[in-house]
């Protein structure tokens, strides 16, 4: 396993990691959820994600009682939780940025997954009802506490982690090392274009989610009837579907399957090397249903040799999505 720093931090992570969202408490088996943690953690996996969402807390209790288990030491691999959303509690401040659901929700997340300290502790979404000012505190007042060690944001813009930074610079506070966006063949601007200034100022690290796009990027949603109980064939993932399954992405897919036999390979192969072979990577969140989805994902890694100046041209050709800079 290749290991990666986050960002300017002194935090180094595996390029791949295992994500708990619609799986862990949910769509899989503690047992499955155990089996993949096993597979990840022997392949040399260092960082388990979560948040307080993810099946209204039940991800970070299954993957609670699995670290339990399995006493792996504890300073050999990361955690994470986000707040925002809340655990399906809805009253006021039971979700948001406020001070108190910041620290209500690491409280709960420590004790989901029976652990003294969250590695990574992220805001899920921005929160236009918050000052910057509570927020930046807040993430200080709990690394002090020793409840958190580094925090970061999901899905914000360039100009709210600036202004984060701006807040932690003015207080002498320390400021997000990270942002994980969602980054793949398809989702692309963020990453590639918008953040692109600020890998360079403040050092920014990112732990990337959906590299298949939810599975689109495997073959499956090719056949005329994808495997009973895929992601986008579940019902109450309806709206996700919506969003992501276009006859037109599915051509691409097809197009990107015929780059992938030939050079050997699986699409969702393909997909995860293409991620990471994008230095401003730190890490690429993979999702799984079943240990061999894992398993074949996991050698994506070995793939990115594969990924010649010729190559990466025919997956701009097929994919024809490259974001472009503001020319001013
Ligand atoms: P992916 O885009 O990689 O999708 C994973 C899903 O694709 C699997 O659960 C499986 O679904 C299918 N799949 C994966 N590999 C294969 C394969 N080799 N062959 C066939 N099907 C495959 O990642 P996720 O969307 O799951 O995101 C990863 C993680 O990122 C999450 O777990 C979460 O931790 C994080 N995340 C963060 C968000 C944020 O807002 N910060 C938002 C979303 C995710 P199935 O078998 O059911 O079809």
């Amino acid at each position: 396993m290749e290991y990666r720093r986050l960002g300017r931090s002194g935090l180094k992570m595996s390029a791949l990691s295992l994500g708990s969202w619609i799986t862990f408490g949910n769509q899989i088996s503690a047992k499955t959820a155990e089996a993949l943690m096993a597979t990840a953690y022997d392949a040399g996996v260092n960082f388990f994600d979560n948040a307080e969402i993810y099946a209204h807390g039940r991800s970070e209790k299954v993957m609670g009682r699995i670290l339990k288990r399995m006493k792996w030491d504890r300073t050999s691999y990361l955690l994470s939780s986000k707040a925002f959303f809340g655990d399906g509690r809805t009253k006021p401040n039971q979700t948001g940025l406020s001070r108190k659901h910041l620290t209500e929700a690491c409280h709960d997340a420590l004790r989901r997954l029976q652990t003294d300290y969250l590695d990574l502790y992220f805001c899920h979404r921005p929160d236009k009802e918050v000052p910057m000012e509570e927020v930046v505190w807040t993430m200080n007042i709990l690394i002090r506490q020793g409840k958190i060690l580094y925090w970061g944001t999901s899905e914000w813009s360039a100009q709210e982690i600036m202004e984060a930074h701006m807040v932690a610079r003015e207080n002498h506070l320390i400021g997000p090392v990270v942002e994980q966006p969602q980054y793949n063949l398809f989702v692309r601007r963020k990453v590639e274009v918008e953040f692109a200034q600020i890998y360079k100022t403040v050092g920014l690290g990112t732990t990337i989610w959906s590299p298949l796009a939810s599975g689109l990027l495997t073959t499956k949603y090719l056949q005329k009837r994808p495997p009973k109980g895929a992601r986008l064939t579940r019902a109450e993932l309806e709206w996700l579907k919506e969003r992501v399954l276009h006859e037109e992405a599915l051509a691409k897919v097809a197009l990107l399957k015929e780059l992938a036999d030939g050079l050997g390979i699986s699409v969702p192969r393909l997909a995860i090397a293409w991620v990471l072979k994008n230095p401003n990577v730190s890490t690429a969140i993979l999702g799984a249903s079943k240990v061999r989805q894992l398993k074949e994902n996991l050698k994506a890694p070995d793939d990115v040799a594969l990924l010649t100046d010729d190559v990466m041209e025919q997956i701009e050709t097929i994919v024809d999505n490259k974001p472009v800079p503001p020319l001013f």
